[in-house]
């Protein structure tokens, strides 16, 4: 097959213009991602480079695997080892060639969100300043702005100096500056400004890499910032072959100092660029556009453009409110169960919510009904502390600087090496300018007991005992080897807790997922695994690759497409999010964000908002989002019969605290049944019932329906059922 078949003519114009800096903007599920593959893929056809010539950019890694995917079916072979990557990813690869010129090393280690609170932490600790009063989360992103604007220290010592709380953050920017030095480690935002500082400091090497790249690629330029846009700038220099591609109205990640000037800015900073628009889209069907329309047209900043599709009109996109957080967990999952008899796969359904925090719900009921679902960027399996443990030996057997890892596990499996201690360690060795490891390993140990020395020669001994077997073995027999000696695993198999048999069972998991890397790496190594570990950014952290419905936030969901999308948690003060509500880019950006998970879904699109949610154990009473009053004309609300007092929604499911029933009494009476259906007789929310063969349930929803309203009810321990209520064996209790 040509690749060029399946192309519309503009599309295909952006494909076979190859020389000179291209720009295609388009609205979503218009091909700008088929565009950006086909076209790397026909560069190469007509060889024009070879594969290790070519660059290509996008920002998750999730984004990054779909394009090698799309490129080698392209192609039909192999393309594991080319180019293609995040921009942390591709940096990483850079600095460990490089990284030697700008004074690190290249066994360098990664520092992802812990690592960096618990850089902090022993920071203000050091400073005998208070680490709970201390705003880390505020202290990290203004960290990360702040060297993103290549400003430094002064900088914030001049913004915060009338801040009694906020004065210190200058010092501590510093200091945190120092000790990532000093670790040899760098954290995400320094991947690419040490890239960057590379460039500067040494031209003959940005030389080497701009004169390398023949042509470079960028997927969802819309969200670079000014610093990943210099590294652009670097690395074209030499060949101008730029081709970007983007959507001003995906642009979500403001925030986080994407520039939006980057677009704006294109056709002046590369001279000659070619602009091309597209405009039909190919994914959605012409309902789910209508909505997704309906909604962005409210932005003011925006050039006016509706997508448009010859796609089928398609099913009408259906939006629910339900009760609360749990009725609505239950009210997708039924959704789902209805679909999954309706032949769609788990695979095609996505699950979309605006924090990650929204998750936990819907995983409990997904887990109940026994329905196969992944969540990317839960964190969920990275963040467990075995894995984590685990990951701090490695770290620390390829950088012995990382007193981070360190600190984590000197004295984990317990070997008497208690925080006292530690403390005294850090104190020396800090003062001596070195680290922790280095101080044991130069026996600089004069100030603890002997006993406590002995123990931390016996620790320096097993260390570097497995360092020395590093080249032995391959990276997960290696990996065994570590929790064998570490005596990590002969801890946990001691152990009577459930808690550690699962831990063994997640290191297990481990160990299968370094073999599948060694399996698909072109040159495995530890120390490249575990770079590719510490890139799986925030956003796309996954559990377990694949199967079942997929779970994320709408950030997460980006550049992605799934037949179903439920959209959930469209209230205000959520979605959009509380903060955005009072400042109009805030909520522009919003919007943007909103627009990005309606044009997720390809066939159908389910959105659902909840009165009520419950947040650190309070229920918190919620208005709809203005989002959804911006569609209002283009979906079908799909109406509870009854309505009910807030109290009694909770009360229907049996994981409702008891309090509930007590509430419940004076909203209802019981009414008299005679019929052996419940045909008839006025239902609420949350009642009771007995079914003949489901036992008892809560009833969760009524809608109505011509034929008999349809009752969803949770039955104890047999899931939940959609049940008709003139049809279904039912009684009342
Ligand atoms: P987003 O803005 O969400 O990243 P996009 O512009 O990158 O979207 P793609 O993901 O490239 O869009 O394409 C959307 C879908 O439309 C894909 O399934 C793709 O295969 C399909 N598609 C794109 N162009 C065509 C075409 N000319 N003919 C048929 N299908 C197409
Ligand atoms: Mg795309």
């Amino acid at each position: 097959m040509n690749l060029l078949d399946n192309l519309n003519t503009k599309q295909r114009e952006a494909v076979i213009n190859t020389e000179g800096p291209l720009l295609v903007l388009a609205g979503a599920g218009s091909g700008k991602t088929k565009v950006l593959t086909t076209r790397i893929a026909y560069i190469l056809e007509q060889g024009l480079c070879n594969k290790y010539e070519i660059l290509a950019i996008t920002f998750t890694n999730k984004a990054a695997s779909e394009m090698k995917n799309r490129v080698e079916n392209l192609l039909g072979y192999d393309v594991s080892d080319m180019w293609i990557g995040t921009f942390h990813s591709i940096c990483t690869r850079i600095l460990r060639r490089e990284i030697t010129h700008i004074g690190y090393t290249s066994n360098f280690t990664i520092y992802d969100r812990a690592d960096q609170i618990s850089l902090v932490k022993e920071i203000l600790r050091e400073k005998n300043l208070d680490v709970k009063e201390f705003p880390i989360n505020a202290f990290l992103s203004v960290l990360s702005n702040t060297k993103n604007i290549g400003e430094g220290r002064e900088y914030l010592d001049n913004i915060y100096k009338d801040n009694p709380q906020l004065k210190v953050f200058g010092e501590i920017f510093e200091e945190y500056g120092k000790k990532t030095k000093l670790y040899n480690s760098l954290d995400f935002d320094d991947l690419i400004l040490k890239t960057l500082e590379l460039f500067e400091t040494c031209p003959d090497i940005a030389k080497k890499y701009s004169g390398r790249f023949k042509y470079v690629f960028v997927d969802e330029y819309q969200d670079t910032n000014k610093s990943q846009y210099n590294l652009i700038r670097f690395l074209t220099k030499n060949n101008n072959n730029i081709c970007v591609v983007g959507d001003g109205d995906q642009s979500i990640y403001g925030w986080r100092g994407a520039d939006i000037t980057n677009i704006l800015n294109f056709e002046k900073d590369f001279t000659d660029a070619k602009i091309i628009l597209l405009e039909q889209n190919y994914r959605s069907t012409k309902k789910i556009l209508k909505v997704a329309n309906s909604v962005i047209k409210n932005n003011e900043e925006r050039k006016d453009k509706d997508l448009w599709t010859e796609n089928d009109e398609g099913e009408d996109v259906i939006y629910k409110r339900v009760g609360s957080d749990l009725e609505e967990a239950i009210v997708v999952t039924n959704w789902i169960e209805h679909l999954k008899y309706n032949h769609y796969k788990f695979e095609d359904m996505a699950i979309l919510y605006r924090t990650n925090s929204q998750s936990r719900i819907f995983e409990e009921t997904l887990l109940r009904e026994g329905i196969n679902y992944h969540v990317v960027g839960g964190l969920k399996f990275y963040d467990r502390k075995e894995i984590k443990d685990l990951i701090a030996y490695l770290k620390i057997i390829i950088n012995q600087d990382d007193n981070i890892s360190l600190k984590r596990i000197i004295n984990y499996p317990k070997r008497g090496i208690g925080d006292a201690t530690i403390g005294k360690l850090e104190t020396e060795a800090s003062n001596l300018g070195i680290s922790i490891y280095e101080l044991i390993k130069r026996d600089i140990l004069h100030m603890v007991a002997q006993g406590t020395a002995a123990k931390l020669r016996s620790f320096l001994f097993m260390m570097e005992n497995l360092k020395e077997q590093i080249n032995n073995y391959s990276v997960s027999e290696f990996v065994e080897l570590v929790l064998e000696k570490s005596e990590y695993l002969s801890m946990l198999k001691a152990s009577k807790l459930r808690e550690d048999k699962t831990r063994i069972e997640n290191l297990g998991s481990f160990i299968t997922a370094i073999m599948d890397y060694e399996k698909n790496a072109e040159a495995p190594s530890l120390e490249d695994y575990l770079a590719s570990v510490s890139l799986l950014s925030d956003v796309d952290k996954t559990d377990e690759e694949g199967k079942g419905v997929s779970l994320m936030t709408v950030h997460a969901a980006k550049g992605l497409e799934y037949k179903i999308v439920f959209l959930t948690g469209m209230e205000e003060g959520l979605f959009p999010s509380e903060r955005s509500i009072y400042e109009r880019d805030g909520l522009e950006e919003e919007r943007r964000l909103c627009y990005v998970a309606v044009t997720r879904a390809e066939e159908k699109l389910f959105i659902t908002s909840s009165s009520s949610r419950r947040v650190f154990g309070k229920t918190i009473i919620k208005e709809e989002s203005r989002f959804i009053d911006e569609m209002k004309d283009n979906i079908f609300e799909e109406k509870p019969k009854v309505i009910v007092d807030t109290n009694f929604r909770e009360s229907y499911s049996s994981s409702v605290e008891s309090m509930a029933d007590d509430l419940r009494e004076p909203f209802y009476k019981k009414p008299k049944q005679t019929k052996k259906t419940l045909e008839g007789i006025d239902l609420k929310m949350g009642q009771k019932v007995k079914h003949k063969s489901f036992g008892i349930g809560t009833i969760v929803s009524i809608t109505e329906k011509s034929d008999g309203d349809e009752l969803v009810i949770s039955f104890d321990g047999k899931g939940i059922k959609r049940l008709n209520k003139n049809l279904a064996p039912l009684e009342i209790l």
